[in-house]
């Protein structure tokens, strides 16, 4: 497949009408993120005090964040000290170029991959496509979109869009299974009898990385599968490509960041397994690679510290956002057109595009994200680093008005001056209310049916609120 991304091709109204369009895909995500919801609320219902634990971690990440440069420098020279090479990364396509320059020097023609967000940023497997390796996913979700040429739907469960039937059939017509089984004890047999022979013929392995550990030059892998041990301990090479954000200084800081990611994301006390890594093998070692690198993607990131969307940098792409988000939970994550969807996507989509050049590209289609919410806060509540997804929605929304036609500025002055007024605004209320029979006609006038359409206007009251308020019933 093409990393070709629906972004820039469509927009958001076209692939949330696609979306919403599909009872399949609707009901596979709400069941998806239901599940997710009810799990997180009951791990968090175990801890002492939750609220405390998110302010800490947003503390502890701030903390991470103002010490951002030597913190990196500590980790890259640790790496190193292990033995291990640190490529900088300011692209993603620097990052490729180094990836593919390793896999042609090893000559590595077979490459296996754990789940890595920062890779689907890059378009990782074209490029080492073009430099002549077969790459293949092995992370479950990750392995069945690989097969079926899609995209990740979920930061965490990149085939939640998909359920046990389609899985089958996907299975059937591109891995070669001949006896159908639909149970997911039966699925996951069928993928680990099939990924296993790809871990024993690879010669390279490349991860993501939940978290560098700059105290000890470690990096982090979160699974629940035990499929990242394999990708980095049977090749004889592993990559770890890191978003520069996803660092820690200390062990203490690790802790408190990992106990909450997986609550916040699967729900599970912790996950499944928790991995460290921390340079090649060593001479009295049995298992792990002969070369490990860490890639440092910078890709955007560095712009964005310093501006009034800094916080995004704090998300530890845990999930929860997503699981809450009453528009995720229609739409699934392909309506959000690139590899980050939900709130933390429609903040750190047009941040990456607009700061670098290199992600998806700034127009109106990147900028629109932003419009991809109701408000409704739900996501801020789930964050478990309380990054204000609702103010940064906000911000962004503010940053695409600067660039609204004159006519559009022109009607929103004139109505904030209006509304600013209060017999301005009562006078425009009676006229509203008035004017509401006529309601039904705005569905006749050009544009008009997009509002019009999908949306019951109440019957109005007997008395207004004012009516009622000046009345002394209220
Ligand atoms: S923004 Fe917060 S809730 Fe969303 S993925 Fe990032 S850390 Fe998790």
């Amino acid at each position: 497949m093409t990393n070709e991304w629906p972004l820039r091709s469509s927009t958001l109204r076209e692939r949330t009408a696609t979306a919403v369009d599909d009872p399949v895909l609707r009901a596979n995500v709400g069941a998806a993120t239901d599940r997710f919801r009810t799990k997180r609320t009951s791990a968090l219902a175990r801890l002492h005090d939750p609220d405390a634990l998110r302010s800490a971690a947003r503390g502890v990440r701030g903390d991470i964040l103002a010490d951002w440069a030597a913190t990196l420098e500590l980790l890259a020279d640790n790496v190193q000290a292990n033995g291990g090479h640190v490529c900088w990364a300011p692209t993603g396509a620097d990052a490729n170029d180094y990836i593919a320059s390793v896999a042609r020097r090893i000559g590595a023609s077979t490459v296996v991959k754990s789940k890595s967000m920062a890779t689907e940023e890059t378009g990782l497997n074209e490029a080492l496509a073009a430099a002549g390796c077969d790459t293949v996913e092995t992370d479950l979700g990750e392995w069945i979109i690989q097969l079926a040429e899609e995209h990740p739907s979920h930061i965490i469960a990149p085939a939640v869009h998909k359920n046990r039937d389609q899985v089958a059939d996907t299975f059937e017509a591109k891995a070669g299974m001949t006896e159908r089984v639909t149970e997911p004890t039966e699925l996951v047999a069928f993928a680990r009898r099939e990924l296993r022979r790809r871990f024993l013929e690879a010669d390279l392995g490349i991860t993501g990385a939940n978290l560098g550990v700059a105290e000890t030059g470690s990096v982090v892998l979160v699974t629940n599968e035990g499929n990242a041990r394999m990708v980095t301990s049977m090749p004889r090479v592993h990559i770890a490509v890191m978003g520069a954000e996803r660092i820690a200084r200390t062990w203490d800081q690790a802790d408190l960041v990992l106990g909450l990611l997986a609550k916040s994301g699967t729900g599970q006390a912790l996950s499944s397994y928790t991995t460290v890594l921390s340079g090649p093998r060593g001479e009295d070692e049995a298992d792990g690679p002969d070369e490990f690198h860490l890639v440092i993607l910078d890709n955007g990131r560095s712009d964005i510290a310093g501006t009034e969307f800094a916080e995004m940098l704090n998300c530890i792409r845990c999930g929860s956002c997503l699981n809450v988000c009453p528009v995720y939970h229609q739409t699934g994550g392909h309506a959000y057109g690139w590899v980050y969807s939900g709130p933390m996507g429609a903040v750190l989509t047009p941040l990456l595009a607009s700061q670098t050049g290199h992600g998806p590209g700034e127009d109106h289609h990147v900028g629109e994200l932003a419009n991809a919410s109701t408000l409704c806060g739900a996501c801020m509540e789930a964050c478990p680093v309380e990054i204000p997804l609702q103010d940064l929605l906000l911000g962004l929304r503010r940053r695409n008005a600067e660039h609204a036609g004159l006519a559009e500025r022109s009607m929103w002055r004139a109505w904030a001056a209006a509304w600013s007024r209060p017999g301005a605004y009562g006078a425009s209320a009676t006229v509203a209310t008035k004017a509401r029979r006529l309601a039904p006609l705005l569905g006749r006038l050009p544009g008009g049916s997009r509002w019009t359409d999908g949306r019951d206007l109440p019957d109005l009251p007997a008395r207004t609120f004012r009516q009622r308020w000046d009345a002394g019933d209220v």
